[in-house]
């Protein structure tokens, strides 16, 4: 069965796509057994019909599989298409929305579309299996409430951020970002191995933890900040992300800031792919396998 990539960012065509849960469940279906079928009791591989609709009976236990069973769309506490519509909203608006637009928009509890937001930034968090290469900018910022000028890096309650982006020909490229504890080089080194290959010429300002770094990127190269100045890229992308977070998301705490910069850059990555970003998300929804 060959599944057809919904393609768009228009909410009106969207509904009438997936207005009911069946459409849900047929895409779902073909979406999550689209390489093969395999029972997840005992492994054979022919089925036929199950109960509930495009659910699958094997052929040799009889065990019954629904399209939602052991993905993030499991046990949802409200109808599947909703699930969906959310979805779409997160993943093509934008600035994607918070779960106050949400709640007014679905009439749905806050908490109701928190928890489901959760699952989906969660789906978004990178695969880590595409690193930032050539030539990649890095630099850390804090966020938090009010800004006070403070020297060095100490950084009291806020919390910090290291973030990486990668300048191409005619821009910039995709970027990363991580909560970090500190800005040591024991804390930069993770997030360099996850999201840089080592051949890249990476930039960062003059700051000490970087330096022991060099010996895994060579090509690794120090420069004065002055102010910001040096890297107006990475500046004016740290300033788009402080942005959006105090905008809409005025309420992110501490432990969820790490999912909000998972789904900032999950959108910003696509930026130029958008008309699939939806139906990238449902496949990780599917596989329903967070990263940790
Ligand atoms: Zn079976």
């Amino acid at each position: 069965m060959q599944n057809e990539k919904y393609k768009g960012l228009n909410s009106i065509s969207f509904t009438k796509h997936f207005g009911n849960d069946e459409a849900c469940l047929k895409y779902l279906a073909e979406l999550k057994w689209e390489d093969e079928y395999k029972c997840k009791k005992c492994g054979y591989a022919r089925f036929c019909n199950g109960k509930k609709p495009f659910s699958r009976r094997c052929n040799q236990c009889g065990y019954d599989e629904s399209p939602t069973a052991g993905t993030m769309f499991d046990k949802c506490k409200f109808p599947l298409h909703l699930a969906f519509h959310i979805a779409f909203k997160v993943s093509t608006k934008k600035k994607g929305m918070s779960t106050l637009e949400l709640s007014r928009e679905f009439e749905m509890r806050q908490k109701t579309c928190w928890e489901f937001k959760k699952k989906i930034q969660q789906a978004m968090k990178s695969s880590m299996q595409y690193k930032l290469s050539g030539e990649v900018f890095v630099d850390e910022f804090l966020i938090g409430e009010k800004e006070v000028n403070k020297q060095g890096r100490s950084h009291g309650k806020k919390r910090l951020v290291i973030v990486a982006l990668e300048k191409v020909t005619n821009g910039v490229g995709r970027a990363y970002a991580r909560v970090i504890e500190s800005s040591s080089s024991k804390e930069f080194r993770p997030f360099f191995e996850d999201h840089i290959s080592s051949d890249s010429k990476v930039l960062t300002d003059e700051w000490n933890g970087y330096k022991p770094l060099k010996k895994e990127y060579p090509n690794l190269m120090q420069t004065p900040s002055s102010n910001g100045n040096s890297f107006p890229d990475i500046h004016i992308h740290i300033m788009n992300i402080k942005g959006w977070l105090r905008g809409i998301h005025h309420h992110c705490s501490k432990e969820h800031l790490q999912g909000y910069l998972d789904e900032y850059h999950f959108r910003y990555n696509r930026r130029n792919n958008m008309e699939t970003i939806f139906h990238l998300l449902i496949k990780r929804m599917i596989e329903n396998n967070p990263i940790r």
